[in-house]
């Protein structure tokens, strides 16, 4: 058996677009007018706020931007987390999940590392303070789950070579199990040159596609921990799901979804 995505999607698309500039509202309409998902990793302390030629979005509009997009922290004021004290790094990821999960009403667990900056320690606070993923900066060219999601490395950054990984992607080997194409940016590099072409033709190529999945980080982060949950009989036959999610694998007979609680055989003795 191999696990595949849900309804049996072989592969998963996500975007993850830091910082909450004011870009982001088309950006995220793009995506949403494309059927696909993308998280917002946002400074709860610079919503609304002017500064020089920057625009934030505010935060009377975050349920319109964003509307079927995930919403994440990624720090108060954007500080290096690498820089501040322990006590300055939990308050700056706290105080901005709090925010935030006020604005929004719902649990804001999702993170990106300001600068793309962490270390050990930074991890270590990050997962204590109940924080799932966070996404770093170092592109892999590669489209495997992360070992760790509190260190999630993309596959590219928006101009890195990004059609190329998506022919890559396209055409990916059957050997992938759970692949996840991950791009990421900001969308005031599109805003300020003025040049969303390498963005719209991205979209313009992969929308649409029966065997992708279009989700937010989180919900690739999810279904992906429910899938190294699962428990198996000794010979590997019957599988449990202990998960709150639906599991979908691919057997020799063909696609089976187990439910969450359910315990099914997936081969013949
Ligand atoms: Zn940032």
């Amino acid at each position: 058996m191999r696990f595949v995505y849900p309804e049996g999607k072989r592969k998963a698309l996500t975007f993850s677009y830091d910082d909450g500039q004011s870009f982001d509202r088309r950006l995220a309409g793009l995506l949403r007018s494309a059927g696909m998902k993308g998280t917002f990793h946002l400074n709860s302390g610079n919503l609304g706020l002017l500064r020089g030629d920057e625009v934030f979005i505010r935060a009377d509009e975050l349920a319109e931007v964003y509307a079927g997009h995930e919403i994440a922290c990624h720090g108060v004021q954007h500080r290096n987390p690498t820089t501040l004290s322990r006590q300055q790094l939990l308050l700056e990821l706290q105080e901005d999940r709090k925010t935030l999960e006020k604005i929004t009403g719902h649990l804001v667990q999702g993170m990106s590392y300001a600068f793309g900056n962490y270390d050990d320690e930074t991890v270590r606070i990050a997962r204590s303070l109940g924080i799932l993923y966070s996404r770093t900066t170092r592109d892999t060219g590669s489209f495997f789950p992360p070992a760790d999601f509190l260190e999630w490395h993309p596959t590219c950054h928006h101009d890195n070579e990004l059609m190329k990984r998506a022919d890559e992607f396209i055409d990916i080997a059957g050997f992938y199990e759970l692949p996840v194409m991950y791009v990421w940016g900001h969308s005031f590099e599109f805003g300020r040159s003025g040049d969303w072409s390498v963005i719209e033709a991205f979209v313009e190529k992969m929308q649409g596609r029966e065997d992708i999945w279009y989700a937010t980080n989180m919900e690739i982060c999810r279904y992906v921990l429910a899938a190294r949950a699962q428990e198996f009989s000794a010979d590997g036959l019957t599988m449990h799901n202990p998960t709150a999610l639906s599991v979908w694998v691919s057997t020799g007979t063909g696609l089976l979804e187990i439910g969450p609680g359910e315990t099914k055989d997936i081969g013949e003795r």
